[in-house]
């Protein structure tokens, strides 16, 4: 049997097919290579190389998720046994700006992959959502029975989509269906050959420091230093992209012990502010992230972190990796991968 990754040569995807890969699992990747790269599938290759039969336990599509035809295809070439459903659009400015092309693709991805896995009797699903379902949370740290709302088009196809596997649940209780509220992945492979690398000038936190730290920007803005925090720039849950990567396997265990419908917060617990990572990420290169303050960023929130007790409680995961090493692989991703 094999677990459908859609969006898996993405960043976070790509992270998970390695963990699947060598956790003995067969995997298949249906990616339409709207944010990433096919080279991707030559680094996981390059990375499980002598501890996995890539070719036996790997497959992959180009293509696009709403393409019915192509996904019933892989259905009945493959033996699924569960999806985890990580394509979509996410950058949250850009969904202000193109909010039909988000709503599009998340929403109508999302229902072409239900009909097609309904179809074939397939009901065993993890969703990617985000932290940014609570909105602006009345306290810290958030826990998963906290209310939900979304202030951008983005964060709102993450509810919608939420609420969409809520009723499919609800009208028939013979699916499964983990959804996973992350909070900020940062961080990249030991071996530095997959990591984030976002297209343009970095929208996030870390890329944006690791592009400072290379040559490649001159600055880093810091969107504000007047919040309420200890020293007054935004506070975040930064969780490690492998760890992140685990917390799949470990849904996928979930899944199959036939749990209904879960949600779990993945994050550390832990909220580092962003001159805590400015000053972890210099501790690493040598001091070349040049910082400057600027005004905050229209829609950011002063500080999220999560509770992830539930995560560990119910699925044994939590998240390993300190801070230094999300610096220190970012930094590795970066040098390794310097145009
Ligand atoms: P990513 O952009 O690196 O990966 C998404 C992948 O999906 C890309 O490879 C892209 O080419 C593919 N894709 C997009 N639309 C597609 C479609 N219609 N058909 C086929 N492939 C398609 O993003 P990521 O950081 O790996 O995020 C994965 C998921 O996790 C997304 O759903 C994202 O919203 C969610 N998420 C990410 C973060 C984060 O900070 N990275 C935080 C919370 C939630
Ligand atoms: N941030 C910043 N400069 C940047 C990018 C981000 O100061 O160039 C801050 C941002 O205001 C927030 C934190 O870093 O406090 C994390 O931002 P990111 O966009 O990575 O994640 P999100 O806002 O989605 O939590």
């Amino acid at each position: 049997m094999s677990i459908l990754l859609t969006g898996g040569l993405g960043y976070i995807g790509s992270h998970t097919a390695v963990e699947l890969l060598e956790a003995g699992e067969r995997v298949v990747v249906v990616d339409n290579l709207s944010n990433s790269k096919k080279e991707v599938a030559d680094k996981i290759k390059e990375i499980v190389k002598g501890k996995v039969d890539f070719d036996k336990q790997f497959s992959l599509y180009i293509g696009d998720v709403r393409d019915e035809k192509l996904l019933s295809k892989i259905f009945e070439k493959e033996k699924i046994e569960s999806v985890v459903h990580f394509a979509g659009l996410k950058a949250v400015g850009e969904s202000c700006k193109i909010p039909l092309e988000y709503y599009k693709n998340n929403i109508d991805s999302t229902l072409v992959l239900l009909d097609v896995m309904k179809k074939f009797d397939v009901k065993n699903l993890v969703f990617s959502s985000s932290a940014t379902v609570y909105g602006r949370a009345k306290s810290m740290p958030i826990y998963e029975d906290f209310p939900t709302s979304a202030t951008n088009p983005y964060g709102k196809t993450k509810l919608f989509i939420e609420n969409i596997l809520m009723d499919l649940y609800e009208s028939d209780k013979t699916w499964n269906i983990v959804l996973l509220r992350y909070f900020n992945p940062i961080g990249a492979h030991d071996s530095g050959l997959i990591g984030e690398d976002p297209n343009g000038i970095p929208n996030n936190l870390m890329p944006y420091i690791s592009r400072v730290a290379s040559g490649k920007l001159e600055c880093l803005s810091i969107f504000g230093n007047d919040y309420p925090t200890k020293d007054g720039t935004g506070v975040r849950d930064y969780i490690h992209v492998v760890d992140l990567a685990n917390g799949h396997l470990c849904a996928i265990k979930k899944l199959r012990t036939n749990c209904g419908l879960k949600i779990y917060n993945l994050g550390t617990g832990v909220g580092y502010s962003v001159l805590d990572i400015v000053n972890a990420f210099n501790e690493v290169c040598g001091g070349k992230v040049k910082y400057k303050f600027v005004e905050r960023r229209p829609g950011d929130i002063d500080v999220c972190y999560a509770c992830a007790d539930k995560a560990f409680k119910e699925m044994g995961w939590k998240a390993k990796r300190d801070l230094k090493n999300m610096c220190q692989t970012s930094y590795n991703f970066e040098m390794k991968n310097k145009k």
